[in-house]
């Protein structure tokens, strides 16, 4: 269910949403991929949706929506544990992202910091900051959207979650309604509030 670990630029990393990579074609509410069923996709798409929801509600606090979602153990099936959004602009804090909020949630709700066996479903790639954290918690895979080439470390800039010389190295899967989740944030950067400013995303 899930990609094993491969290098950094290799064939299929085409970058997905924003950017670069082939461009997606129409999208409906019944098929959430472009052409034919995706088995390794597929499975993802309710959690991703999820993450949506809560990236969507984001820009009512000025933030760049993007959102996340950690499941408990048992994959794409594994119960929604804790969600989060970038609340950066909301709390001040700069590493207020999505994905540190939705782990430390996790934690908190399974009572310790090793969040084994559970997956951080995220709309944008990770951040450095957010692959560190990603990887420090034990998570045992990273589904994410769209790639981040300006500063995404789970592919595009970096791979820090498959570094080999890291002792615990999350699986990753990408791509996942990488569409939908990198227009979420075209339409953000492209509204006439955000259009003069904030180029920076926090992942
Ligand atoms: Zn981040």
């Amino acid at each position: 269910m899930t990609t094993p670990p491969r290098p950094a630029g290799a064939t299929g990393d085409a970058p997905f949403g924003r950017g670069g990579g082939p461009a997606p074609g129409p999208l409906t509410d019944a098929s959430p991929h472009t052409t034919r069923p995706d088995p390794l996709r597929d499975p993802w798409v309710p959690a991703m949706r999820r993450a949506l929801a809560e990236a969507r509600t984001a820009p009512g606090t000025g933030d760049v929506p993007i959102g996340a979602v950690v499941l408990g153990p048992g994959g794409p099936h594994g119960e929604i544990i804790a969600t989060g959004r970038n609340e950066r602009e909301a709390t001040g804090d700069p590493t207020a992202h999505a994905e540190v909020i939705a782990l430390r949630a996790a934690a908190h709700r399974l009572g310790g910091w090793r969040l084994t066996g559970c997956t951080l479903v995220v709309t944008l790639e990770p951040c450095t900051m957010c692959a560190g954290a990603g990887v420090l918690s034990r998570v045992e895979r990273v589904v994410y959207g769209a790639a981040d080439t300006k500063a995404g470390a789970v592919g595009s800039l970096w791979d820090v979650m498959r570094d080999r010389r890291l002792n615990h190295r999350p699986e990753v899967l990408h791509g996942v309604m990488a569409a939908e989740c990198g227009q979420l944030l075209t339409d953000f950067f492209r509204s006439p509030a955000r259009a003069a400013d904030r180029t920076d995303l926090p992942g």
